[in-house]
C-alpha cells in the first residue's frame, strides 16, 4: 500500500470536525498543504477547499471520496498562514473553515453542485501586445521600414511601434499594447493587418492585471528630530530583546515618520512589512506618504477592493506565479490574512481602535492580537502605536511584556490643541445657543473662517435625528425587527435601522394615538449640516459618515476637497477623529461628548477619552495652535477634565483602579455566549439552561443571562451570558467545557432552532 492515501480538507463550514478525501495516486505528487482542491460534500454540493495535511491513517467512516481536482499548480497559502488559522480557530472558538473563509479572497472560494461544472470566479486580465515577428537585424528592419514606403498606414504604425518599444539596435525591447500603438499612431482597428499579413508585426495576449503600479518618482526619507531619533533607537534597543513595543506618542509627534524609518530598514533586508489600520478611511493619505518614499513595493488591501483585485494582491503578497511583488502592505483588518512569506515588521496603528475587532460573522477576532501572533509565527517584531493606548497594552508595558517608546512633543513645537469646555446646558438655559451650537463653538469656527481656516465638527450619529416622537403620547417609530428606534434620514426621506438596514418611509401620524406632527429628537451628523449651513451661509460644507461614503472614491473626494482647502467645515462621525493631517485646519468641535460617556460599556469611559483625544489631535498640526471646542451638559465630568489636560497617565489610573474593583480586562478574560431565537420564551428557557450546566463548572464566573442593551435584532430576541475567568488560569480548558456545555444544550429537543455564537474577547 502506498504512502498519503488521504488529505484533510478545510471547508467553509462551521464545523469543527475533519473532512477527509482519498487522495488518488495521480494527484499524489502535487497536492500539497495548502493545496485549493475540490471537493464533494454530501450527495450534491461542491466545494473548493485547502489541504491541511496529508497522512495515511484511514478514517472511521467506510465510503470514502476522492478529490476531484487540483486547482492551482502551486499551493494559494502557505505554512505560517496554516497555523495563524489554527491558533485563530482554537483561541476564538470557531472552526478552521470560519477562519478560511474570512482569510481568503471570496474568488478563491468556490461553490458548485454536482450535476453542472465549477468554474473559477478570478478571471486574469488579459490584453493584446504586438511585437516584432522575428528579432530582425538593423539592415533587415532598414529594407522592411523602406519598403513601406509606399504604404504610409504601415509605416507610421510600424516608426511609432519602434519609438513605443524603446528599439536601439540590438537592444531588448518593451512589448507594447496594441491599443495605445493606434491610438498614437493615430490609425484605424484593421490597419494594423497589413503589418501582420507581411510577417512583420505579431500580436500576442498577455496577463497584465488590474492593479495600478506607482510610476512617479520616489522621495527620500524625511529626517529625524532628534527626539524621534532618540525614539526609534529605543525601539532598536527594545526588539533586541522584546517582540513588541508600544509607540505611545502625542497626535502629530512624527509617529508615521518613525514608521517609515523601521519600513525603510526591514525593505532594506528584504524583508517585507505589514501595516495596519483600524480603518479604510484613513488609508488614502497614508497610503501617499508611504508610496512617496516605497513606490510600487506598496500594496494596499482592504474590502473596497473587486473580488478580482484581492486575488491579485493576494497573489503579490505571495510571490505566486512570478507576479511582482509586493513587500509593504497597508490595509484594515483582514489584511493579515496575506499570504506573507518573510514578514519583518507589523505596525498596528491606532492599536486601541475598536474597528480591530471584528463583531459578526465568525472568527469574531481582534485584528492587533491576531497580528501579533502573525508576528512572532515569522519571528518578526512589532509596533503597537497610539496616542491615547488601549489600557490593555499599556497594563503590558507595565508587566514588561512589551516594551514602551514615548514621544511627547509635537513636531515641530506646535502645542497640543487648547481645549475649550463649553457647557451647552447652560447655554440652553440662557438661551444662547443657536442651534445645536454654544457660543464658544461658534466664535472659534467664526474666528476661523475670518482667517481662512478649516473646521471640523464631531458628530458620533449619522443621520438627521437618532429618533422621532409623538409630542401627544411619546409614541416612538422602531424598527419591526429590532428593539431600536429607527433615525430619521432627510435626504432620502426614510426611516433607517442602524442594526438590520430595514427602511421605511416617514410617518405622517402617530402610531398610537393618532395626532399628526412628529417632532424630531436629537441630531446626527444630517442635521449639523443643514444648520450649519444656515449658520455660515457662504461656507463650503462637507459631510462625511457611512452615508456620503459609500463610492469606492468618495473618501478620496472628500478628503482631497479639504486637502485643497475647497471644503471649510467638514462634519463627519468617527470617520474624521483619526489619521487626518491637514494643515490649514485650526478648529475641532466635539458637538456632544454626553453621548460618547453614557455609552454602556465598561470600556466607554476609555474610549471617550481616545475619541477625543483624537479628534483634537486633528486641529493645529503645523504652526498655528489648535483651538478644540467640547460641548458637554456635564462640564465636570471625570474624563473630560482628563481630557481638558491630555492627561492619559491618570485617565489609565483611573480606569484600571475601575477594572480591578469590578473585575474587567485586563484583570480577568471575558467570554460572551450569545444565544438567539424568535421565540422569547424558548430563548429564556434555552439559555437558563446553559447557563444552569456552566454555572455548575464555574460557579460565580457566569453572570447572566441577561438580554443586551438591543435586546432583538432581525426578528432574534438575545441573551447574553457572560463567562470572567481569572487571568491565571490556563483558558483552553475553560473554551472546551464551554464547546461542552453549549453542545449539550444543542442535543435538547427543540434547540436546532436557536442561534450560538461564542466571543471571545468580546471587547
Ligand atoms: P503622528 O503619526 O504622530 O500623528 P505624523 O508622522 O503624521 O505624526 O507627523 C505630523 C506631521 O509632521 C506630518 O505632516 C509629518 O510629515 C510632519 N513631520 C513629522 N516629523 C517630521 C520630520 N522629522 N521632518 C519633517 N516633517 C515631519
Ligand atoms: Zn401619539
Ligand atoms: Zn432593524
Amino acid at each position: 500500500m502506498m504512502n498519503n492515501h488521504f488529505a484533510d480538507i478545510i471547508l467553509p463550514l462551521a464545523y469543527k470536525g475533519q473532512f477527509t478525501y482519498a487522495l488518488p495516486d495521480e494527484f499524489a505528487g502535487s497536492v500539497r498543504r495548502g493545496s485549493r482542491v475540490l471537493v464533494q460534500l454530501g450527495n450534491r454540493k461542491l466545494y473548493s477547499g485547502i489541504v491541511s495535511r496529508i497522512h495515511n491513517t484511514p478514517p472511521p467512516t467506510r465510503n470514502i471520496r476522492p478529490l476531484l481536482s487540483i486547482l492551482d499548480p502551486e499551493p494559494v497559502v502557505n505554512e505560517i498562514q496554516l497555523k495563524l488559522w489554527s491558533w485563530m480557530a482554537e483561541y476564538y472558538m470557531c472552526s478552521v473553515g470560519e477562519v478560511m473563509k474570512a482569510a481568503l479572497p471570496s474568488d478563491l472560494c468556490l461553490e458548485g453542485l454536482a450535476e453542472a461544472p465549477v468554474t473559477e470566479k478570478y478571471k486574469p486580465r488579459e490584453e493584446t501586445f504586438v511585437r516584432l515577428k522575428e528579432p530582425f537585424s538593423e539592415e533587415r528592419l532598414n529594407e522592411i521600414l523602406d519598403s513601406l514606403a509606399r504604404a504610409p498606414v504601415q509605416l507610421r504604425i510600424l516608426t511609432v511601434y519602434l519609438d513605443l518599444a524603446g528599439y536601439i539596435p540590438g537592444g531588448s525591447m518593451q512589448p507594447v499594447r496594441k491599443n495605445l500603438l493606434l491610438r498614437e499612431a493615430g490609425a484605424a482597428h484593421g490597419s494594423i493587418d497589413g503589418l501582420l499579413k507581411k510577417g512583420i508585426l505579431d500580436l500576442f495576449e498577455m496577463e497584465t492585471g488590474r492593479l495600478v503600479d506607482y510610476d512617479r518618482p520616489l522621495e527620500a526619507l524625511k529626517e529625524l528630530t532628534s527626539e524621534q531619533l532618540r525614539a526609534l533607537k529605543e525601539l532598536q534597543k527594545i526588539f533586541s530583546d522584546k517582540n513588541t513595543a508600544l509607540l505611545h506618542g502625542v497626535t502629530s509627534s512624527g509617529k508615521t515618520e518613525l514608521y517609515i524609518h523601521l519600513i525603510d530598514e526591514q525593505l532594506k533586508k528584504g524583508k517585507q512589512v505589514l501595516y495596519l489600520l483600524p480603518e479604510i478611511a484613513l488609508t488614502t493619505q497614508i497610503i501617499q506618504r508611504l508610496q512617496k518614499h516605497f513606490g510600487p513595493l506598496t500594496g494596499v488591501y482592504h474590502s473596497r477592493f473587486s473580488n478580482a483585485e484581492r486575488v491579485e494582491i493576494w497573489n503579490r503578497v505571495g510571490g505566486l506565479y512570478n507576479a511582482r511583488d509586493y513587500k509593504l502592505v497597508i490595509g484594515a483588518r483582514s489584511a493579515l490574512f496575506l499570504p506573507f512569506r518573510n514578514l519583518g515588521l507589523v505596525i498596528v496603528d491606532e492599536e486601541h481602535d475598536g474597528s480591530y475587532k471584528q463583531q459578526d460573522p465568525a472568527p469574531r477576532y481582534n485584528a492587533r492580537d491576531s497580528a501579533l501572533v502573525l508576528a512572532s509565527l515569522h519571528g518578526a517584531r512589532s509596533v503597537l502605536g497610539s496616542a491615547s493606548p488601549s489600557i490593555e497594552s499599556y497594563y503590558n508595558t507595565l508587566s514588561g511584556k512589551y516594551g514602551l517608546v514615548e514621544l511627547k512633543q509635537r513636531y515641530g513645537s506646535v502645542r497640543l490643541p487648547q481645549i475649550i469646555l463649553a457647557d451647552s446646558r447652560e447655554a440652553y438655559r440662557k438661551k444662547l445657543m443657536v442651534s445645536h451650537f454654544t457660543p464658544q463653538l461658534l466664535g472659534a469656527i467664526d474666528n476661523a473662517l475670518a482667517n481662512n481656516e478649516q473646521v471640523i465638527l464631531f458628530q458620533n450619529r449619522r443621520g438627521f435625528s437618532p429618533y422621532l416622537e409623538c409630542p401627544e403620547c411619546g409614541w416612538i417609530p422602531k424598527c419591526v425587527q429590532c428593539a431600536v428606534s429607527l433615525t430619521y434620514h432627510k435626504g432620502i426621506a426614510s426611516m433607517v435601522c442602524h442594526y438590520c438596514g430595514y427602511s421605511s418611509s416617514i410617518p405622517s401620524h402617530c402610531g398610537n394615538c393618532g395626532s399628526p406632527g412628529l417632532q424630531t429628537r436629537g441630531f446626527g451628523t444630517e442635521k449639523i449640516e443643514d444648520e450649519i449651513k444656515i449658520v455660515f451661509p457662504s461656507a463650503r460644507v462637507a459631510r462625511m459618515d457611512q452615508d456620503t461614503t459609500r463610492g469606492k472614491n468618495s473618501f478620496e473626494r472628500i478628503l482631497r476637497s479639504l486637502e485643497e482647502g475647497q471644503t471649510d467645515i467638514l462634519i463627519g462621525t468617527q470617520m474624521i477623529s483619526k489619521g487626518l493631517d491637514i494643515e490649514n485646519l485650526t478648529v475641532v468641535g466635539i458637538l456632544n461628548a454626553d453621548n460618547l460617556l453614557n455609552f454602556p460599556d465598561f470600556r466607554a469611559h476609555e474610549r471617550s477619552f481616545q475619541l477625543m483625544e483624537q479628534v483634537s489631535g486633528r486641529a493645529g498640526r503645523r504652526t498655528k495652535t489648535g483651538k478644540v471646542v467640547i460641548q458637554t451638559s456635564d462640564p465636570g465630568n471625570r474624563i473630560i477634565r482628563l481630557v481638558l489636560n491630555h492627561d492619559y497617565r491618570n485617565m489609565f489610573k483611573i480606569q484600571m483602579e475601575e477594572r480591578k474593583a469590578f473585575n474587567y480586562p485586563p484583570f480577568c478574560r471575558m467570554i460572551r455566549i450569545s444565544v438567539k431565537h424568535r421565540d422569547r420564551a424558548l430563548l429564556n428557557a434555552f439559555s437558563d439552561f446553559l447557563a444552569r450546566d456552566l454555572k455548575a463548572v464555574f460557579g460565580k464566573r457566569i453572570l447572566g443571562p441577561e438580554y443586551p442593551p438591543v435586546s432583538q435584532i432581525q426578528l432574534w430576541y438575545i441573551k447574553n451570558i457572560l463567562v470572567k475567568l481569572e487571568r491565571e488560569q490556563p483558558v483552553s480548558r475553560a473554551k472546551m467545557q464551554i464547546s461542552r456545555a453549549i453542545e449539550k444544550l444543542m442535543k435538547e429537543k427543540g434547540a436546532s432552532s436557536l442561534r450560538i455564537s461564542v466571543d471571545v474577547d468580546p471587547y
